[in-house]
């Protein structure tokens, strides 16, 4: 089986300080978390910016001193923006961080529920942040919340604007998305082009399933306070632990865990 690639998501948009205060916000925290993990095993990092007031932003500014924070500290270690926003969000203010030119960015192709609010990405979103990574060179990480998702991207791939390999990440378990389950997992595996690369993310308690089925199923794997704060029932996890749990369960099932330029050549960067 092709080596794990590992991805922290170390920040996302929900978790506060209040809520654990395991999860890094300022760049110097978010850099130094990045770069724990890397040391850990995570080929890629996945990160959303922040304010002072730990509130999202799509500064352009904050965005740059994350990145770059991050390449001081752990040059080899992949990048990837979020372009993730809140429903009203302007094209212009999701796509800021790709000016950046990051290594990959993430590209959700179609709209669902997520707890709290409609998580919108028109047709027209999807395509315009699709040419501008085309443009840039930038790898997007396909987000799939629910099986609609798969068509819009395989238009995308049909009409030029996603380059091979197609590289998906399933995220389940998320409420108002697809079920973690491992029916859902295999439609969904039916639905994707053969030599088309998968990750899986699961939210919350299912983020340890989703770690087994990436693992086991030959998937890649990515985990973080972005989708779940807890290492188990009632105690909270930091970063670093999480990804040297799935280093430990790759390791137990023996899969070799992939550096950053092992995955670069895995997904075609
Ligand atoms: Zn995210």
């Amino acid at each position: 089986m092709e080596k794990l690639i590992i991805t922290v998501a170390p920040v996302g948009s929900v978790p506060r300080k209040k809520d654990t205060k395991f999860v890094p916000i300022t760049p110097d925290e978010i850099a130094e978390d990045s770069y724990q993990c890397y040391l850990a095993g995570a080929a890629v990092t996945h990160v959303h910016a922040r304010d002072s007031q730990e509130n999202t932003v799509h500064e352009i500014d904050i965005f740059q001193e994350i990145h770059d924070k991050i390449k001081e500290k752990a040059p080899n270690m992949i990048v990837q923006i979020s372009t993730g926003g809140r429903a009203g969000l302007t094209y212009e203010s999701r796509s800021k961080g790709l000016q950046l030119n990051p290594e990959m960015a993430s590209l959700t192709t179609g709209s669902c529920n997520f707890p709290n609010m409609v998580y919108e990405n028109s047709p027209e979103l999807v395509d315009r942040m699709a040419e501008e990574m085309h443009i840039r060179d930038i790898k997007p990480e396909l987000e799939i919340f629910d099986t609609s998702m798969i068509q819009p991207a395989l238009d995308l791939y049909k009409n030029g604007k996603l380059k091979d390999p197609l590289y998906f990440n399933f995220v389940m378990g998320l409420k108002g998305g697809q079920p973690a389950t491992v029916h859902q997992l295999t439609h969904l595996l039916t639905m994707i082009p053969k030599g088309a690369i998968w990750n899986i993310s699961g939210v919350g308690r299912a983020q340890i399933l989703t770690t087994f089925f990436g693992i086991a199923l030959g998937g890649h794997v990515r985990v973080g306070l972005e989708d779940n704060i807890y290492y188990a029932k009632g105690r909270l996890a930091s970063n670093v632990e999480l990804v040297k749990r799935v280093v430990r369960l790759a390791g137990e099932f023996g899969r070799e865990v992939a550096s950053s330029d092992e995955a670069r050549k895995i997904l075609g960067l």
